[in-house]
């Protein structure tokens, strides 16, 4: 489905991504785990456009997307939901939502899409005309992840969607992610909070430095040693 092969990215002179190679297979939920600082986000603002890798190859069912916009990336079926749950202040949350679904025309699609993402988040059916910025911090990182679901991606990019939530939301959003899955979707998944991530993973990659030093089966990385030491707190 997804095919990073080689990519490097550099910031000026410093080289944040060396030479990354992995895939995600379709109906996988893949994790990328790391420290703060390691490269995750940048990996997934190169999938989705938002940065141009110096070289290397991403391919998205098997067409190269690397000098593609990030327009025609979301036409094309991938959707990112940024760190930091970045909703539009003085918007409603109705209007976050529609917002995610401008590039699609199909009116009578789009409304079943909205009425799915009001069964899976709720709450933001309750504050349809609320101010998106008057949301907490989980409720607004439902609405990003409801807002990406509404471009109907085919693959969606999750950048620390445990970022700064209590325990309680964060397993709502990871038991959200599950059933978003479940229902077909693609899903790379960035986080630090790597257990959590892991335990909803098909399979894994660790990344330090801007390189992936391990990989596995979810499973195979709860059960090694040196991840549980380094990541998982154990
Ligand atoms: P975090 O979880 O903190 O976002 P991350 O694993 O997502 O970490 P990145 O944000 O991808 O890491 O950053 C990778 C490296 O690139 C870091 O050393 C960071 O300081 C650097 N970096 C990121 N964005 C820029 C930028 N716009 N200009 C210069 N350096 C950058």
């Amino acid at each position: 489905m997804l095919k990073i092969e080689d990519v490097v990215v550099h910031y000026g002179v410093i080289e944040a991504i060396k030479r990354v190679t992995f895939e995600v297979n379709k109906g996988e939920i893949v994790s990328l785990i790391g420290a703060n600082g390691a490269g995750k986000t940048t990996i997934l603002n190169s999938i989705s456009g938002l940065i141009q890798p110096t070289s290397g190859e991403i391919r998205y069912k098997n067409k190269p997307i690397i000098k593609t916009s990030t327009r025609d990336i979301v036409a094309a079926g991938i959707s990112q939901v940024p760190e930091g749950r970045r909703v539009f202040n003085g918007m409603s949350v109705k209007e976050n939502l529609e917002m995610g679904a401008f590039l699609r025309k199909d009116r009578a699609e789009i409304q079943k899409d909205l009425e799915r993402v009001y069964e899976s988040f709720p709450i933001l059916k309750e504050r349809l005309n609320q101010d998106a910025q008057t949301l907490s911090g989980g409720e607004q990182q439902m609405l990003a992840m409801g807002r990406a679901l509404l471009s109907n991606p085919e693959v969606l990019l999750l950048d620390e969607p445990s970022m700064g939530l209590a325990p309680l939301f964060i397993k709502e959003i990871f038991n959200i992610i599950e059933e978003i899955s479940e229902r077909g979707t693609t899903i790379l998944l960035v986080e630090q909070n790597a257990t959590i991530a892991l335990e909803i993973s098909d399979r894994g990659y660790v990344i330090e430095t801007g390189k992936i030093v391990a990989s596995g089966s979810a499973q195979e990385l709860l059960d090694s040693d040196e991840i549980q030491k380094a990541y998982l707190g154990g």
